[in-house]
């Protein structure tokens, strides 16, 4: 597989990369999805997903991604799971990608490597992943039945884990920065209405304390400059996500957050480099909008194909 020249390597096994992945091999491209550890990108860690059109009752993350693999494999996309891009390096009408064990040669490169959890950045933080700490309320949740906990954030994130985490801890307190949530308005209203949701409002952590696990996080009010600690066993954090694009650093151009820079059709400013999903620089960031996206980006990616020949 490695001497023969593709038609499309897919870089991220999440929705974006598999929808793409559907459509290149349907379209009866030679399709190779490369994915750095296991498929399935943000939704796998999502509870319950009940915007994707097409189920009503909602889907859990996990089979709707699965769904999506399955429907890739069955047109015959080829997925290699912990093969991590290192480098894509383009140039004598081909692209070489190169991976931890080697290198592919390709006609197209599609990007859908998506985004990893932002970090708060304060003391306690990382000395307390895995022991308090968490980034998934899914993984972790069922270990804080009856617990006290927190959540960070006032995006959709926070709110929808936050109301997934009343599953098991007796309390869990909210913690955002302003005194306005960011989330949908039907997250809020589901938030507010339930009676083991508190919030903690204009308030930043400060720091997240403990012995062997957290016992407490620190927060200030940035509007009174008081400080405030609460006791909690855990502390889920939700502030958005950083895009993976440190491998196209110095290949693409990216906006001020990092997020790749596409044209209409998904093309980036390589000739044979697409993106797709929240790995590109826009403003929403759905399941439904990166199959869009994905579809968009692969029909592109084809033709482009179409062109070279
Ligand atoms: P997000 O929408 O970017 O929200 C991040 C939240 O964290 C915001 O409330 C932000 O505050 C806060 N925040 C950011 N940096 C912070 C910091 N350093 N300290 C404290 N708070 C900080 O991220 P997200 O909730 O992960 O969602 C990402 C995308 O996925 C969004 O487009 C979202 O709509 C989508 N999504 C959708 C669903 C759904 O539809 N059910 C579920 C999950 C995610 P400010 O509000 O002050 O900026």
């Amino acid at each position: 597989m490695k001497n023969e020249i593709l038609d499309v390597i897919i870089i991220g096994g999440g929705p974006a990369g598999f929808t793409s992945g559907i459509y290149t091999s349907r379209e009866k491209l030679n399709t190779l999805l490369l994915e750095k550890s296991m498929c399935g990108g943000l939704p796998a860690i999502t509870d319950l997903i009940e915007n994707y059109p097409g189920f009503p009752e909602g889907i859990s993350g996990m089979e709707l991604v699965s769904r999506f693999r399955r429907q890739a494999e069955k047109f015959g996309v080829n997925i290699r799971e912990y093969e991590g891009v290192q480098s894509i390096i383009p140039g004598d009408g081909v692209i070489r990608v190169r991976t931890e064990n080697g290198e592919y040669i390709t006609r197209t490169v599609i990007i859908a490597t998506g985004g990893l959890p932002r970090k708060i950045n304060v003391p306690g933080e990382t000395e307390y992943i895995g022991k308090g700490v968490s980034y998934c309320a899914t993984c972790d949740g069922p270990f804080y039945r009856d617990a006290e906990i927190a959540v960070i954030g006032g995006g959709d994130a926070a709110i929808q884990e936050a109301i997934f985490l009343t599953k098991f801890a007796r309390k869990v307190t909210v913690i955002h920065r302003r005194d306005k949530l960011r989330a949908s308005p039907i997250l809020q209203q589901r938030a507010f209405a339930n009676e083991k949701i508190d919030f903690l409002w204009d308030s930043v952590p400060v720091e997240i304390a403990g012995e062997e696990l957290v016992k407490s996080i620190t927060v200030k009010n940035v509007k009174t400059g008081q400080f405030d600690a609460l006791n909690v066993e855990g502390v889920f954090i939700f502030i958005g996500w950083n895009p993976n694009t440190g491998f196209v650093r110095d290949l693409l151009k990216l906006d001020e957050a990092g997020h790749i820079i596409t044209d209409t059709y998904l093309r980036t400013n390589i000739e044979g480099i697409f993106a797709v999903g929240d790995v590109r620089s826009k403003k929403f960031r759905q399941i439904a909008e990166a199959c869009g996206d994905a579809t968009v980006g692969a029909l592109a990616a084809s033709e482009y194909i179409s062109d070279l020949n």
